[in-house]
């Protein structure tokens, strides 16, 4: 990629580029695709330059929290379609799945001793920081972190958003000098590079490239694997070309109605894109340009206004507009906070207004009142509530208005908010496909006030938080199919 764009590259260390290495190295953690990616992109540079062959690490690890069947099939499926893309390219892949706790440990090392450079991704939660910053003290060579997770780079603002208002002037204000820049949609068609002859014979025996057999498997057999086999998979699968295919999908079919149907349940009219944006499989760019070419736009027709205003600044229709407010809007205020906070995932972060009226309303009576067994296991007196629950535990997903209601219930019958925070968290990491992202915390920490104003009437228990009710949504909202699906 000719001008790659260097505000998106963060440099981990202080070794040299080692022009002797054999091959320029790509540690794929995050953005698990070959398209539409920057890392790639800069890894693809590298290699150019430095005329050395590309080799692209994406490893598994087991042991992790929330490591399960559920979400390592998924993964799996985008190891394969990765596995499949580079078939007919100069790129040497190496998926590896780590066996046992700890198994993959000296393994980026091991292929740093022979890399001229190492690139990453860059992703601000759940443990990739750290696990990033460990690798990044043992590579013998410069190792570069790039950012590929939004259109707006992480980066390029030091200020942490407290509302979408404002974060949405920011965007329309800045996002122009960006909104050209883009990875490249398919940089293996034209990579031209040197072959690797064959990856060094001391990583193939310790630690074994995963079989091809595994990954292509339709039913692949996971018991072997130290992690929670009770998680079991749904019927999302993933993978590049699955995400792709459903955001054409939703092009075709869902988007038309976006605006006014956003919060139907019985006749879903989002993306369902988000366990594919979590995983890396598609990229926010891969989705903005598609939708940006169905809708023949060209960024002449953004507004010069910045009024901070949700409509009338794209220049699109509106149910493009209404997409684009949560796909980079609310998206990428996640990834503000999460790369300029620590404490994005404490209760500490809320606003003082917030702890305040919750701390006021902390000894309110409840009518009811759960633990998180009784919240796992649906078991609480409200059936759409239970249904969301087991919605979330089937499917690895709850629809985005439900989400909301499920999280203000679990607020309303926790013996503290802090405690909703945790079980919050805990059931949405460890069931949900887009969990332990950014957008978790947006959203669970939204429940409690965050990006929120104070609402009135100030109530029982939630005080000025802004308050739902089962018995509104049961009025508002059709969900006949939905209750007896998840009853
Ligand atoms: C308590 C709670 C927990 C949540 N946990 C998560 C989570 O773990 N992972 C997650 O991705 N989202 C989470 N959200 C936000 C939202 O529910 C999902 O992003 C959305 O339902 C995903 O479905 P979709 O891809 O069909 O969305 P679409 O409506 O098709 O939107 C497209 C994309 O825009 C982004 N988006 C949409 N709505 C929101 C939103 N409200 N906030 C931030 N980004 C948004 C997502 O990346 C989404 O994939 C949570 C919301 C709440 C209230």
């Amino acid at each position: 990629m000719e001008n790659f764009p260097d505000h998106r590259v963060k440099v981990l260390n202080n070794m040299p580029v080692n022009d002797n290495g054999d091959f320029v190295l790509y540690w794929m953690t995050s953005y698990r695709r070959v398209r539409w990616n920057f890392s790639l992109d800069r890894s693809l540079m590298w290699a150019k330059r430095l005329d050395k062959p590309l080799v692209i690490l994406e490893a598994l690890r087991c042991a992790h929290r929330y490591a399960c069947d559920r979400f390592h099939n998924f993964v799996m499926d985008g190891m394969k379609d990765n596995l499949l893309a580079v078939q007919n390219s100069e790129i040497a892949y190496y998926p590896y799945i780590e066996p046992d706790p700890d198994a993959g440990k000296g393994l980026l090392r091991e292929f740093s001793f022979k890399a001229c450079v190492v690139v990453t991704d860059f992703f601000p939660c759940f443990f990739l920081p750290g696990m990033t910053l460990a690798g990044a003290s043992q590579v013998f060579c410069r190792m570069e972190q790039v950012d590929s997770n939004g259109l707006f780079p992480c980066r390029e603002s030091d200020q942490v958003f407290v509302s979408a208002f404002s974060f949405r002037r920011h965007l329309q204000k800045n996002l122009p000098k960006y909104i050209m820049e883009a990875p490249e949609e398919a940089p293996l068609r034209r990579s031209e590079l040197r072959r690797l002859k064959k990856f060094p014979d001391n990583i193939i025996q310790k630690w074994p490239r995963a079989s091809e057999f595994l990954l292509l498997s339709e039913h692949r057999d996971l018991t072997k694997l130290p992690i929670d086999h009770k998680i079991g998979l749904t019927a999302i699968q993933g993978g590049s070309s699955q995400a792709s295919a459903t955001l054409g999908r939703f092009l075709n079919q869902r988007l038309r109605r976006y605006a006014e149907e956003r919060n139907s349940v019985d006749h879903p009219a989002t993306s369902g894109l988000s366990p594919y944006l979590h995983w890396g499989h598609i990229s926010a760019h891969e989705i903005f340009w598609t939708l940006m070419r169905s809708e023949d736009w060209t960024p002449d027709k953004l507004s010069e206004k910045s009024n901070g205003k949700r409509t009338g600044w794209w220049g699109t229709g509106k149910n493009a507009e209404a997409f684009l407010d949560e796909l980079v809007t609310w998206r990428e205020i996640g990834f503000n906070m999460c790369t300029l906070t620590s404490n994005f995932d404490s209760y500490d972060s809320l606003p003082d207004w917030s702890r305040k009226t919750l701390a006021d309303h902390q000894s309110d009576p409840k009518e009811f009142y759960y633990e998180t067994g009784e919240f796992e296991n649906a078991a609480t007196h409200d059936n759409i509530w239970n249904a969301a629950q087991k919605e979330l535990v089937r499917t690895g997903k709850i629809h985005n208005y439900l989400r909301m209601l499920w999280g203000k219930k679990i607020l309303e019958w926790s013996v503290t908010p802090k405690r909703s925070m945790e079980i919050m968290i805990e059931l949405n990491d460890k069931y949900a496909l887009d969990g332990r992202d950014p957008n978790s915390y947006s959203g669970i920490f939204w429940i409690l006030g965050r990006y929120d104003r104070p609402w009135g009437p100030e109530r029982s228990i939630f005080g000025k938080i802004r308050y739902m009710s089962s018995e509104r949504t049961r009025g508002k909202i059709d969900l006949k199919n939905y209750l007896t699906i998840y009853r």
